[in-house]
């Protein structure tokens, strides 16, 4: 992920100040506080001499803008707090929180980042420095750099199973195994759990869950592959890629068969669930249950933190939190007996354990793997988790496993706009076209799992723009049918830009053919008569109000390749054999879906549900 750096950081921040957030933050802090001068022409004024005071200033965080509130009173930071954000649910709030609270114990602006959210970090600590320059104090003595405690312990433990990385496999196979009883350690190197499944989508395959068969009165949606096994199963058969022919769908129906119970677990232990896309008029990649309160880059988050919150609730169970895991170890029969880990304070961990779970994720920030497996990516952005860096995927091959290639050296995209803010959802979100450099229409660009069709090449040019009407750019900010807000900092960051005509646009944007593209969408809209991409409920374009464009971007986002395993997560040797206590899960195994000779298709419910599955093998095998 692009990092942002603090001078960049510092050329977004504030110009003006909310009102409202001001007068929040003068009466927080009645009969001192002072603001920065906001009047004439909007700017805060820096002042000549140190003025105490409580000054509201902003950075662009991840998403959009994070608002701090810094109180300055006798020549110290005396209050600091994020009065305003739209970080990531689940990635941002961590330094929402944790930042300001370090600044304010330790007097500095310059406190460790929180390992996970860099740039959210980064983006306060631009927030409190400007705030600190404006009061008129000098930065020079808010600057001492902060380094972590370092303890240097040794720790020698032991568990029933250590799980190497809390991100969507592990996080959910340790709350599982909690349940069961198991003595778990999680190790995760940052700060924050997740790794990638904050970021993710999260609607999740419910055939079979209790939920879905209340849900189908009729019996009608069981009678769909959406809600049935054996149809889905059917179905799948039916994508199978030239030469798996007789590929019996293993790893699928692992995925498909476990989605219902563990869809019924989340919901027993607490997690709220929204259904999605079963009325008429929905999208039809929405079917089926999905985790919430909110969607993409929401609900997955607090379902996340949930679980991880939930799995230390267990006295039998916890997290290690900046602590990566260097190595396996073996016992004196050379089978693998547990792992060493070292702590970002200098602990060393020497945990041993009955099973060790990989749950590390995949490999797309590993540049040297990357031009290894895909020598067609290499040296491309990835924009995914800093944390997949693919060495839990070299400690499997260490041990005697091997890497599934599937060789066809081809991976998922998905559309990010030019700040890197993911537009998977774009084309359900923001009715309008997608048109390429010459401003000729795309087609839809997604295919059913989101998956970016368009290719960046001599006839598309190295860009290409959402175009949208202002009716659209409402939906966009606010999309009520997917009750999905993730977009409206298109518009906060200035990356959604309003033109006043489509004649403007094509000439500022160098589009030759958007007018003519515009009339013929629109004329398809008025027929409904199927377009050259086979489209028959086209949006109206109306562009009296100017239009609206967005420049987007084809992004890779993770490896599909993983260590192999069978289909009760084992990890197997080249010859097929099982590599005993060692098991597998999610992006680190790989795509399921390539496994059984498909198209790469769901990360996350493949990641969720084997490591739902790892965890009910491994109960089943240490008899918890
Ligand atoms: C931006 C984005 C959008 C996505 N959207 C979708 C979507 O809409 N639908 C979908 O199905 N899938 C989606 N995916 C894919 C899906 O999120 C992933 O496939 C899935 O979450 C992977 O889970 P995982 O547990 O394998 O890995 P991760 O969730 O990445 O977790 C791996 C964890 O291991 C930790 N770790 C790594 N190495 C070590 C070590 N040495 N020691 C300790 N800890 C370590 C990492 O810090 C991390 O927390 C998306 C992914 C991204 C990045």
């Amino acid at each position: 992920m692009k990092q942002i750096s603090r001078r960049e950081l510092l050329a977004y921040t504030a110009v003006g100040i909310a009102g409202s957030i001001a007068a929040t933050s003068l009466a927080g802090c009645a009969g001192t506080a002072k603001l920065a001068d906001t009047s004439s022409d909007d700017k805060p004024v820096k002042t000549e001499v140190p003025t105490d005071g409580v000054y509201v200033t902003r950075a662009l965080g991840h998403e959009s803008w994070i608002y701090v509130s810094t109180t300055l009173r006798d020549g110290a930071i005396a209050a600091c707090q994020v009065v305003r954000n739209s970080e990531t649910i689940g990635v941002g709030n961590y330094a929402c929180a944790r930042i300001p609270a370090a600044i304010v114990q330790h007097q500095s602006v310059n406190v460790p980042n929180v390992r996970g959210c860099s740039i959210s970090s980064n983006a306060i600590k631009a927030a409190v420095t400007e705030a600190i320059e404006l009061a008129g104090y000098n930065i020079e003595d808010f600057s001492e750099e902060i380094t972590r405690e370092k303890t240097g312990d040794k720790v020698e433990e032991t568990c029933d199973v250590v799980v190497v990385g809390g991100g969507t496999a592990g996080l959910i196979a340790a709350a599982r195994l909690a349940e069961h009883g198991a003595q778990v350690t999680v190790v995760e190197k940052r700060d924050i759990p997740g790794g990638s499944m904050a970021m993710t989508y999260g609607g999740i395959i419910s055939a079979g869950s209790r939920r879905q068969n209340a849900y189908d009165v009729t019996g009608e949606y069981s009678a769909t592959p959406t809600g049935n096994l054996d149809m889905k199963m059917e179905a799948l058969r039916g994508e199978l890629l030239p030469g798996n022919e007789d590929s019996d769908l293993s790893f699928c129906r692992v995925m498909y068969s476990e989605a219902g119970p563990m869809a019924d677990w989340l919901s027993d232990v607490g997690v709220g669930f929204r259904t999605m896309g079963t009325f008429e008029g929905a999208t039809s990649i929405a079917n089926g249950l999905s985790f919430a309160p909110g969607m993409y880059m929401g609900g997955v988050g607090y379902t996340m933190m949930f679980l991880a919150e939930r799995i230390e609730k267990f006295p039998n169970a916890k997290i290690l939190y900046a602590t990566t895991v260097t190595e396996l170890i073996k016992d004196e029969t050379g089978e693998i007996a547990g792992v060493k880990a070292t702590g970002e304070n200098g602990s060393e961990y020497t945990i041993r354990a009955r099973a060790v779970c990989l749950t590390g994720g995949g490999f797309a920030k590993n540049e040297e793997m990357v031009e290894k497996y895909y020598p067609a990516h290499a040296g491309q952005f990835f924009n995914c988790a800093s944390a997949s860096t693919g060495e839990v995927i070299q400690m499997g091959l260490d041990a005697g496993g091997v890497l599934d290639v599937f060789g066809d050296g081809e991976l998922p995209a998905y559309l990010s706009s030019k700040g890197l803010v993911e537009l998977a959802f774009a084309g359900m979100t923001s009715p309008g076209l997608f048109v390429n450099t010459h401003g000729v229409d795309l087609g839809s660009c997604v295919s059913h799992s989101n998956t970016a069709e368009v290719k960046l090449d001599d006839a598309n040019g190295d860009r290409f723009f959402l175009v949208f009407d202002s009716t659209a750019a409402e939906t966009t900010r606010k999309n009520l049918l997917l009750g999905f807000d993730t977009y409206n900092c298109l518009f906060e960051r200035e990356e959604a830009v309003h033109y006043e005509s489509v004649a403007e646009a094509a000439e500022k944007l160098d589009l030759p053919e958007l007018q003519a593209q515009i009339d013929e969408n629109n004329a398809y809209a008025l027929s409904g008569e199927p377009d050259r991409f086979g489209r028959t409920m086209r949006p109206y374009i109306e562009t009296r109000d100017g239009i609206w464009c967005v420049e987007v971007t084809p992004t890779f986002y993770l490896t599909t390749d993983g260590l192999r395993i069978d289909e009760d997560c084992h990890l197997l040797t080249e010859g097929n054999e099982i590599i005993p206590h060692l098991y597998a899960a999610g992006d680190t195994a790989g795509s399921i879906e390539k496994k059984d000779g498909l198209k790469y298709s769901y990360g996350f419910d493949s990641a969720s549900t084997f490591g739902y599955h790892m965890a009910e093998v491994i109960a089943r095998e240490l008899s918890l």
